[in-house]
């Protein structure tokens, strides 16, 4: 598997407006704007920063797994998101090595990248986001 680079970190917030106020209002990071991803309950904003972005997550439901979290364990840093060369290959190496997986197959997340979340419970508590994407 090759790994690329950090690609994003997902951060669960309670108000996307409250989000960029910060992250771009005060930080002064562009804001390339939201994608709502039905399918995951949740409404995303990407802010690039140099060769990552962060990425705001705002639930668009309370059954949501965003809203879930956040009632958990508040709002904050959600997910690590690695960019993969080939994610099939890396989902097919994580499987052979025993790896606990969210998702068996990548599906297609924000801006069209295909994704795969692993177990936290194989990371150490670290939600794992695998992404390829084009650009
Ligand atoms: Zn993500």
């Amino acid at each position: 598997m090759k790994i690329l680079k950090i690609d994003h970190l997902g951060i669960a917030v309670n108000s996307m407006e409250e989000g960029k106020s910060f992250w771009s209002g005060i930080l002064g990071l562009d804001f390339s704007g939201t994608e709502t991803v039905a399918e995951q309950k949740v409404t995303t904003g990407f802010f690039p920063v140099g060769d990552s972005e962060v990425e705001l997550l705002e639930s668009t439901a309370p059954d949501g797994p965003v809203a879930k979290y956040i009632e958990k364990r508040g709002q904050g840093i959600q997910h690590v998101a690695f960019r993969v060369e080939n994610i099939e290959e890396a989902l097919a190496e994580l499987k052979a090595k025993g790896v606990a997986l969210i998702d068996q197959e990548p599906r297609i997340g924000a801006g069209g990248a295909k994704i795969a979340f692993l177990h936290p419970k194989a990371t150490h508590g670290v939600l794992v986001e695998l992404c390829q994407r084009d650009d």
